[in-house]
């Protein structure tokens, strides 16, 4: 039987969908040593792989018999997709299985930046009851929300932001042809920093997007305006973004992901008490989990079983469109 490698934790339905059709070597999450050792191993076919390690070239080299590489999740900016596609490597990922998961934790972030519950929590909590009349919150209703990515995921908290705060919604996406219901299209990425009261960032990290929010798009937000990053790190100049927090020359920010993951403990985003972070954790909801392990267990079963998977990164491989 071949071999596939699990190289992060995944739901026991996941594991019995795959265990039937292969043979599971299962890697400590964080020990590369073990990965690499393991990518050796003769007719090991395929690998499910979270994102905690870059998945370059020289890994693909220690593998002779890799044949797909199963992301769970949607971005796969962690692995070298032009290499493993000269190689005829299948990239696969799971675009569908977190979409409400990061909708949510964006709106749940929008909220809790908007009406202060980190600061107002703790100041409760050292007993300063008085906190109720400083950094006073903001409502949300009928405010201007403005997307860079209007993808699925940015579709989705657009139309929940409306149905939920009456929100006004703007969006710039350079691929989008066409209109798209309820969102205002901009030309020009400048207007959304210009008019936005809240700017959500829901676009892969690509060459062409490394630090495409940068210190000169940041100054143009309003002093009340909020950014909010839960796509991926590197699209925002994060030494930009802390001194405009720390300036207070923004309202505030909410990041779930970072250029080095974990931050570093140098890091200036971690001084800014006008910011909400979170540990890459949007899509590891309880019930995305389970969602995003099925399909990426899915998607490799019918490779093994001679079907096209759902959801293949690099069609070129199967010369499918
Ligand atoms: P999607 O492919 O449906 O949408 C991405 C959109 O970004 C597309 O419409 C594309 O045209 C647009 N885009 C590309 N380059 C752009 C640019 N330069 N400027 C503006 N728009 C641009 O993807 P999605 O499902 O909506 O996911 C969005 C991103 O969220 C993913 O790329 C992924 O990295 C991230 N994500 C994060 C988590 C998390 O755990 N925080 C989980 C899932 C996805």
């Amino acid at each position: 039987m071949e071999k596939i490698i699990i190289a992060q934790k995944i739901c026991d339905e996941a594991k019995s969908i795959l265990e039937k059709n292969a043979d599971l070597l299962f890697i400590t999450e964080g020990n590369l040593e073990e990965l690499k050792d393991s990518l050796k191993i003769k007719n090991v076919a395929g690998i499910i792989l979270g994102t905690w390690v870059k998945f370059t070239k020289e890994m693909m080299d220690y593998a002779p018999d890799l044949k797909f590489i199963s992301r769970t999740g949607a971005g796969v900016d962690n692995v070298d997709v032009k290499y493993a596609t000269e190689k005829g490597i299948l990239v696969l990922n799971t675009p569908e299985a977190n979409l409400v998961s990061v909708a949510e934790h964006t709106i749940a972030m929008l909220s809790a930046i908007s009406k202060q519950l980190l600061f107002l929590d703790s100041e409760l909590r050292k007993g300063n009851f008085k906190a109720r009349r400083l950094n006073l919150p903001v409502d949300i209703d009928g405010k201007v929300l403005g997307l860079i990515g209007c993808g699925k995921i940015g579709q989705l908290v657009a139309k929940k932001c409306i149905s939920a705060f009456d929100m006004k919604v703007m969006g710039y996406d350079p691929y989008v042809k066409g209109k798209i219901e309820n969102i205002q299209l901009v030309e020009k990425i400048e207007d959304i920093f210009l008019k936005s009261d809240y700017i959500s960032l829901h676009l892969p990290l690509l060459e062409s997007t490394k630090n495409l929010v940068d210190k000169k798009l940041l100054s143009l937000m309003k002093p009340s305006s909020y950014i909010i990053n839960t796509s991926r790190g590197g699209i925002i100049d994060e030494e930009a973004l802390a001194e405009k927090l720390e300036k207070k020359e923004i309202a505030g920010a909410a990041l779930d992901v970072f250029i080095n993951e974990p931050p570093d403990s140098s890091s200036a985003l971690l001084r800014q008490n006008n910011i909400i972070l979170t540990p890459h954790s949007a899509a590891l909801t309880k019930e995305c989990i389970v969602r995003v392990a099925i399909d990426a267990a899915m998607n490799a079963i019918d490779y093994l079983n001679g079907r096209t998977p759902k959801y293949v990164y690099n069609k070129e491989v199967l010369n499918l469109k």
